[in-house]
């Protein structure tokens, strides 16, 4: 089953249980200056579950576009490294505001997995939070499933929140075992952290709403979230252990091979390349732009991420924004926005690659220097800080270079010298002010020539002094 299939699959089944289908939101969340980007299906729905927001409904569902690269939930450094993890991601969730709760959504999810899908319940496995005892009976005793796949997890695992504030509870959630060739534990045992167990449903029971002093007051009426990883359903679906082999995923990579000259279609590079473009297309597509502070910067560290691994498979031109056409023939048609802005896309990936293209080469020149000269495993943190100031090397970038190679890069020294820097810039911004007083008792017309003395300029002076 294709994963355009099984989107549909979930949102029917659900509508044809009572629930209406919304659309996805935009990544960027709108009116929460609380949250980085959106990273559940719930966000859209938060003042609804707060009472804040009436709608005509009390059931929806939705895929929800995500991203998780910053805030409280960053999964930027997982992306390569597990069979799980995404930036970008679609959740698949049903939602009950105030009306059904626990019972149903259990009976939902159970059916819908082991009816619907017609999946092994031997190969599923539950967990509940510990204190949750009404979760526990409903699952033992009501529909019946085996005790031996069954945990009890603390709030780490199955306490859900959105961010430091907000709807939040207690949850249960749903894993599939990819089987005893894949190294890991169940949930709650060593090695459940690998990828043996992958969790691929999340029931939320929102019963809370956190305040900013970390106190938790009731909902109104206690009320019902889930969120499923479109790609992990998949995956389970298509009988492939990572995320990565799915139908989708594999097109993105086969495009990603051709545009680098990369042959190597196992290469953990083109699988991040393929996870990048998502991200970093759909967030321009919902209008952010890259730049240098808040979401725009992480938008610039995803896509420089990626041209990193293109440069790594031995691509040194431009590549990536080239990989818009294959995510539109994948994605274009449930998101039809993305199909409709795909120049506008291009235009802002390959600008933002043809001036980073600029300084990769020579930056990668430094570091590979350094790399081989080193002693210990500590990258400097004035190469850090060279590489983020010079080149243009976010600290990320380096980070992850550095893991490549077993090494860390020394965040402290990083941090002392963009503070030292800072410090010169002030200094000589407070010298730059003087002379515009002296401009100001002057004559303005005579001295108008310093006035084209920007902060770089003086910096640089007092630098090179
Ligand atoms: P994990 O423990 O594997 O990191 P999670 O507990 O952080 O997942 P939830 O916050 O419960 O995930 O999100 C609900 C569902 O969304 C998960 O059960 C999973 O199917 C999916 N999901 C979460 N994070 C990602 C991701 N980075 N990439 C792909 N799917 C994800
Ligand atoms: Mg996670
Ligand atoms: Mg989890
Ligand atoms: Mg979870």
């Amino acid at each position: 089953m294709k994963s355009s299939e099984i989107r549909e699959r979930f949102l029917s089944f659900f509508e044809k249980n009572g629930h209406t289908r919304i659309d996805s939101s935009s990544l960027v969340p709108v009116n929460d200056p609380t949250l980085l980007f959106t990273n559940a299906g719930m966000n859209q729905f938060k003042e609804v579950f707060l009472g804040l927001d009436v709608r005509d409904y009390n059931r929806a569902t939705t895929s929800q576009r995500c991203v998780r690269a910053g805030g409280k939930h960053n999964d930027l450094e997982n992306v390569g490294y597990t069979a799980r993890h995404h930036t970008f991601f679609e959740m698949l969730g049903n939602f009950s505001f105030g009306d059904y709760f626990k019972e149903d959504a259990i009976r939902y999810a159970w059916t819908f997995l082991t009816e619907e899908l017609g999946l092994p319940k031997d190969r599923l496995w539950v967990t509940v939070h510990y204190e949750d005892k009404e979760a526990e009976d409903i699952w033992l005793n009501k529909m019946g499933i085996d005790p031996n796949r069954f945990s009890r997890m603390g709030d780490k695992d199955n306490f859900w929140m959105m961010g430091d504030t907000g709807p939040c509870g207690p949850c249960s959630e749903i894993f599939y075992d990819h089987g005893p060739e894949v190294a890991g534990g169940p949930p709650g045992s060593e090695g459940d952290d690998l990828d043996r167990y992958i969790e691929i449903w999340n029931l939320v029971f929102m019963q809370f709403d956190q305040q900013p002093d970390g106190s938790r007051v009731n909902l109104p009426k206690p009320s019902v979230d889930t969120g499923m990883g479109l790609e992990r359903l998949s995956a389970v679906l298509q009988h492939v252990h990572s995320n990565y082999e799915i139908d989708l995923f594999q097109a993105l990579i086969k495009a990603a091979a051709k545009v680098t000259g990369a042959s190597n279609l196992e290469d953990k590079s083109l699988r991040v390349i393929a996870d990048h473009i998502r991200s970093a297309a759909f967030l321009v597509v919902d209008g952010v732009m890259p730049s240098n502070e808040g979401r725009g910067y992480v938008l610039r560290r995803i896509i420089r991420r990626a041209i990193r691994h293109g440069h790594k498979v031995g691509q040194k031109g431009v590549f990536f924004y080239q990989l818009v056409d294959a995510l539109v023939a994948e994605m274009g048609q449930p998101y039809p926005e993305l199909a409709r802005l795909a120049e506008q896309v291009k235009k802002v990936l390959r600008q933002e690659e043809e001036q980073f293209a600029k300084t990769l080469d020579n930056g990668m020149r430094l570091l590979t220097e350094v790399i081989e000269g080193l002693e210990g495993q500590v990258i400097p943190g004035e190469t850090v800080f060279k590489l983020y100031d010079t080149y243009g090397f976010p600290l990320d970038l380096t980070a992850d270079i550095a893991r490549e190679h077993d090494l860390i890069i020394d965040e402290d020294g990083f941090n002392k010298s963009m503070e030292r820097q800072r410090k010169l810039s002030q200094e000589s911004s407070d010298f730059s002010m003087k002379i515009e007083q002296v401009i100001d008792f002057g004559s303005k017309t005579e001295f108008s020539g310093y006035e084209v003395l920007s902060d770089d300029a003086v910096v640089a002076a007092l630098l090179d002094g």
